[in-house]
């Protein structure tokens, strides 16, 4: 399997969603057409499901938790299950890059690093599984006080389309590992790994009606599952004004949301800083699946000694830089869809209508395909700290470059967007290292390197805009469970 591979797979497939463990189409019929962002083609649909779909994919997981075998499964077993994904999704992985890398547009590369990543989830929930416990808490003469992690009940996920397969399973291997059931309703653009999923995930012995899937536009089949009665809690990735949407959706049922919204993260360099080091790392936090990364590192802090320095290095980068189709496997493929290169290509004129100095653009490969969503990559220097590229999330291949003066400068910019999500700092001095981590606003800090999107390990979520709740790691088991006490009278 190679790039022929990744140009056909799933080629004319009406997909259907997962519900109760059946392969079920929508009630209505009606379907969504599914086209590749490398050529804007048509190559399969997926059901567009509404509000009476969503009632029977939740009804399934109500019915799972409540009444199912999963309930009841020690969570050893529980942990085996995702352990079975886990196999089953390595023994799948050069189908599942290919359908995400045509489904979303992402150079081969970055479909097989997330089959990758998506490998480490299951492998790591279900390892987890049986390693969280509760406390016994010392309390008054003639009791005894304990307390267990309690999973929610029926957890709802929507996820965005950037990372489909990835975000689906930091979300799947925490809530299952904790004894959840699920609907989980991925993004209208990219469903098709998440389904595959969902079928192996049965394979993999995972009863039925504990993972569902309904597919459909987020304005109808997210809308309705964000404000169904009988989900006890929502998780939600996207951007943070669907986020207002559903905490407002789910507020109506008094429920409990995990919020992962966007990201405006920055990437400090001080003059001490090893450039030669950092450049590479400063291109590819922003390049990665073409900048539609929530914690893309989209503006670069700079000393304003090693300024011109590290604007030139990053100047000779990205002129080189090239756009093309998925199997291409270029640096960047295109974005999601027409809207998105739309809205990429309006930032990057708006900042040249107000004088901001473009300092180098890529090119999109001359033979990509005519109808696909392309974006050549842009890097714009000593952008204003209020300009729109500044403070608003793109969402694609455009790197912004700010100099500041002295430490605290620094932090303040850093910290000078509605946003907290992610941040780097390179310098050689330790304990501004310290200083800096601490001071800025962000749920990770990178030292010396950056992460965007990596380490399934590592907590992971926002502080102001960018969100509420964490995933990743233990902490997620925490986010997918419930604290309960129980106080013994024994005299
Ligand atoms: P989006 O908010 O448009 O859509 C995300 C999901 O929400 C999709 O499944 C969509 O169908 C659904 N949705 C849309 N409207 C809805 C509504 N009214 N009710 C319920 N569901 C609805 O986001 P997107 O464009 O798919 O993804 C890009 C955004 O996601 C960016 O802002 C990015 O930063 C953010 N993101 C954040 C993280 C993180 O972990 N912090 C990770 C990836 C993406």
């Amino acid at each position: 399997m190679g790039t022929h591979f990744s140009r056909s797979v799933a080629e004319g497939r009406a997909f259907m969603q997962i519900i109760d463990g059946r392969p079920v189409d929508a009630l209505s019929g009606e379907r969504i057409d599914v086209a590749s962002p490398s050529d804007g083609k048509v190559f399969a649909s997926i059901p567009a499901s509404g509000e009476a779909d969503v009632d029977r994919a939740v009804k399934a997981a109500r019915h799972a938790f409540d009444e199912g075998p999963w309930g009841r499964m020690p969570a050893v077993e529980r942990g085996r299950c995702l352990t079975r994904l886990f196999q089953l999704v390595e023994k799948n992985g050069e189908e599942l890059a290919a359908l995400e890398s045509r489904d979303t547009g992402k150079p081969i590369r970055q479909g097989k690093a997330d089959v990758t990543a998506t490998m480490r989830y299951y492998e790591f929930y279900g390892g987890a599984a049986d390693k969280i416990h509760g406390d016994t808490i010392p309390f008054l003469e003639g009791y005894t006080a304990l307390t267990l992690r309690e999973p929610h009940g029926v957890v709802a996920a929507i996820t965005p389309w950037n990372y489909p397969m990835q975000i689906l399973a930091r979300v799947v291997g925490a809530a299952l590992a904790m004894g959840n059931t699920l609907v989980v309703k991925p993004a209208e653009d990219a469903s098709l790994t998440t389904l595959r999923i969902a079928e192996l995930a049965l394979e993999a012995g995972i009863p039925a009606g504990v993972f569902n899937v309904i597919t459909g536009y987020g304005r109808a089949a997210g809308a309705a599952l964000s404000a169904h009665p009988l989900i006890d809690y929502v998780t939600f990735t996207g951007s943070p004004l669907t986020g207002t949407a559903i905490q407002q959706a789910a507020a109506v049922n008094n429920r409990g949301v995990t919020m992962e919204l966007g990201g405006k993260s920055p990437q400090i360099v001080f003059a001490d800083a090893d450039i030669d080091a950092a450049i590479p790392v400063l291109v590819n936090a922003i390049i990665q699946n073409g900048g539609q990364t929530c914690s893309a590192g989209s503006r670069v802090l700079v000393e304003r000694p090693a300024y011109e320095k590290v604007a030139a290095a990053l100047a000779e980068r990205f002129g080189a830089l090239v756009a093309g189709p998925h199997d291409a496997d270029l640096d960047i493929g295109p974005l999601i869809n027409p809207a998105q290169r739309d809205r990429v290509g309006g930032f990057i004129a708006a900042a040249q209508d107000a004088g901001i100095p473009l300092l180098a653009r890529g090119t999109v490969a001359p033979d990509a395909p005519e109808g696909g969503y392309y974006q050549a990559p842009a890097l714009f220097g000593n952008v204003d700290p209020d300009a729109a590229l500044a403070q608003e999330e793109v969402f694609g291949p455009v790197l912004s470059l700010f100099p500041f003066t002295d430490e605290a400068d620094a932090v303040r910019l850093a910290n000078s967007t509605e946003f907290g999500l992610v941040a780097g700092v390179w310098t050689r001095d330790g304990a501004r290292q310290h200083r800096v981590a601490k001071r800025v606003r962000a749920g990770q800090v990178f030292v010396n390197g950056y992460g965007a999107g990596g380490g399934i390990e590592l907590p992971f979520g926002g502080f102001k805009k960018s969100g509420h709740g964490r995933e990743k790691g233990f902490e997620a088991l925490f986010d997918m469970s419930a604290t309960k006490t129980i106080v013994f009278n024994h005299g």
